[in-house]
């Protein structure tokens, strides 16, 4: 007999429909066994639990073969042992004994058919050698005969679990009762199956390709349950936010198919030293969170071994290369700590900076003080974003650029205040790192183009006959859509592009070879000026100077504020004016505060300063004011 719609029709089949013999006498028909068929696919298809379907299969194949219970195991590769998967009538108990099973040539019927991938059929299993060590769970569960059958893959042929069926008596197995175990094998295999394929679909979904870590995906999954399970039972919850120092350098020398290596390499250590239970994500480029149910000290021992072993035995081809790491830990059942885990990632990170910012190779651990300023900085953030929506959200100040020989002003430095009266008494610099953290960055230097493009742009205007140097951001030259915006600007205010000079920090890496450096030439290319901010503090070098189209440097006034009192400055002032003279560049001298330091460094050479002297950073207002009373 053969069932299904391929099927042969049985003996005493009615007028269009086929009967079934059952084995308890009873007839039912084929639509009775479709019902059943029905069902199991509803549930399927309504990703019901896995157990659930095949409970729901084995509770049928039951009811069509009276006497008999229902078993079925699911196969676990990465175990290599058999799982509880969905039972009948058979109590709890026997699926915790069973779970776990390693198939073997004498492990009963359903572990020598997983072992063969072939049916095995034990009539009497007190006769049959394969149960020789199972008799005492055979008379707890008064299994006499024993039918397994392999549940196989219809893909690749693979074994995808194992289908029992137990009877209390000896029953040897008909062709009848064969068909019907093969219907109830395959709608078992195709719940395994779809199962299967969902996991490897979400895995998919939840894991990073190159290393096979989690991605941000799981943690936003993940993460928020294990926060949640360490409040309410009381356990250690510590994340470690780990940032590599010199990748980028490595990328480059090595170029990306071995800074890929790295990352699995890298990856392959993540797993060895953050324990078993441990949650890995790669959350970025060369980032990685790693969620730890252990306290904050396990962690940073475990931290400073990798630190060891990343340091010593990582190649790439035949070189080896000594991979670094910034991290940053934070006790996610502190006080201290964000109130959700997207937050308490934040503070991860905001502690894997300043570990970078300390030199990198290091780990720092968040603490109240160290929390509270993240507060406040998110605080700040959050501030920055909803004052961006006002229109006058900015208010330029401006300060004078002067001659040192003639007293004579011939520019001034756009810097940036906030209108909003808390964000107003907020330091620059730190808004300008909070919205470069936050990427606030790109719309804030785009409004302060703008105003100093449309400011110059009214002729006869206040300022007539100035210049206006711009700060711009490193983060903002490596976005390409900045080049279309001041590009947008060239074309609508053609008459000042002569006179906007932008400013570039130098203490912000600037890759000369790198698309920033692509961008700066460009720029350049459109008529405007450059210099180059903060000079001596950063990455100054000949080659670096002459590798980038830079106008003006301004020396930093850290060097400029001791020129009277240190001789070492002085020096080092000398030096600068000389490096940029030697590339043909001008040279700014900031932070001037008094008339002497004015007069050693007009005696240097200078001829050009900004700085307390002659005014600080004033709105516009009040900088017309001043051109007035000078005049
Ligand atoms: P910076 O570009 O080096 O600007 C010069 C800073 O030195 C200004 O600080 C100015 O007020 C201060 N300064 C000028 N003369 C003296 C002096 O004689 N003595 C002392 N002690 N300080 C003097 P400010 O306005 O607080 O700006 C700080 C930094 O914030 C700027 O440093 C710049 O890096 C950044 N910044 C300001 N506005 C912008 C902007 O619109 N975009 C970007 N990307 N950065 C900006
Ligand atoms: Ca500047
Ligand atoms: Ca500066």
């Amino acid at each position: 007999m053969k069932i299904g719609g391929a099927g042969v029709r049985p003996e005493g089949a009615v007028v269009d429909q086929f009967v079934i013999n059952r084995q308890d006498g009873q007839r039912a028909t084929i639509e009775q066994l479709l019902d059943m068929q029905r069902h199991v696919l509803a549930l399927i298809s309504r990703n019901a639990p896995l157990q659930e379907s095949l409970s729901a299969i084995a509770h049928f194949s039951e009811s069509w073969i009276p006497g008999m219970k229902g078993s079925i195991l699911r196969w676990e590769p990465e175990s290599g042992r058999l799982r509880r998967g969905g039972y009948g009538s058979l109590p709890g108990s026997f699926a915790e004994t069973v779970d776990g099973l390693v198939p073997g040539p004498k492990a009963g019927s359903c572990g020598t058919c997983a072992y063969l991938n072939e049916r095995v059929i034990s009539q009497d299993v007190f006769e049959d050698p394969l149960w020789e060590d199972f008799h005492a769970l055979c008379r707890q569960y008064e299994i006499r005969s024993a039918w397994s059958s392999p549940l196989i893959a219809s893909r690749d042929g693979s074994l995808l679990g194992v289908f029992g069926m137990y009877h209390p008596d000896v029953r040897p197995m008909t062709d009848d009762d064969e068909a019907l175990v093969d219907h109830f094998a395959h709608l078992a295999s195709m719940a395994i199956e779809r199962y299967r394929d969902d996991a490897a679909q979400q895995y998919r979904a939840t894991h990073d390709v190159l290393t096979t870590l989690g991605n941000r995906r799981l943690l936003d999954e993940e993460g928020p349950r294990w926060l949640e399970r360490a409040r309410s039972e009381g356990g250690c919850l510590s994340v470690a936010f780990l940032d590599l120092d010199n990748f980028k350098a490595i990328n480059d020398t090595f170029g990306h198919i071995q800074g890929d290596q790295l990352l699995k390499d890298v990856a392959l250590r993540l797993r060895e030293y953050a324990g078993d239970t441990a949650l890995i994500a790669r959350f970025g480029g060369d980032e990685f969170v790693i969620v730890f149910d252990e306290s904050v000290d396990m962690v940073q021992a475990r931290l400073e071994q990798l630190r060891e072993s990343l340091a010593l035995s990582i190649n790439l081809g035949a070189l080896p290369v000594q991979v670094r790491y910034s991290a940053g830990v934070v006790d996610a059942r502190s006080e201290d700590a964000g109130a959700d885990f997207g937050e308490i990632i934040g503070q991860a990170d905001e502690m894997a900076r300043r570990a970078k910012s300390d030199g990198g190779d290091r780990t720092a651990v968040a603490n109240a003080v160290a929390s509270k300023r993240w507060k406040l900085r998110t605080g700040l953030a959050r501030g920055m974003a909803f004052a961006l929506r006002a229109p006058d959200a900015i208010v330029p100040f401006f300060q004078p650029i002067v001659s040192l020989d003639s007293g004579e002003v011939q520019g001034f430095e756009m810097l940036l205040r906030m209108r909003d009266p808390a964000l107003s008494k907020v330091s620059p610099a730190e808004c300008i790192e909070v919205a470069e953290y936050t990427g606030l960055i790109h719309e804030l230097g785009r409004r302060m183009l703008e105003e100093a493009f449309a400011l110059l742009a009214q002729d006869p205007g206040p300022l007539t006959g100035f210049y206006l140097n711009v700060n711009v951001s490193v983060r903002q030259l490596m976005n390409r859509q900045f080049l279309d915006e001041v590009k947008g600007l060239v074309e609508t205010y053609p008459a000042v592009v002569p006179r906007i000079c932008l400013e570039v920090t130098e203490s912000q890496w600037l890759d000369p070879n790198g698309p920033a450096g692509d961008l700066l030439r460009d720029i350049k290319g459109l008529g405007l000026k450059l210099a180059l901010d903060d000079f001596g503090t950063g990455h100054a070098s000949l080659s670096y100077l002459q590798s980038l189209p830079f106008d003006t440097v301004k020396i930093d006034r850290h060097f400029v504020n001791h020129v009277e009192s240190d001789p070492r400055h002085r020096s080092i002032c000398i030096a600068l004016l000389a490096m940029a003279r030697s590339c043909g560049m001008s040279a700014v001298a900031e932070g001037v505060e008094t008339a002497s330091q004015a007069a050693v460094l007009s005696e240097l050479g200078y001829d050009k300063a900004q700085g307390y002297r002659w005014s600080r950073p004033m709105p516009l207002s009040a900088t017309i004011d001043w051109l007035t009373a000078r005049r």
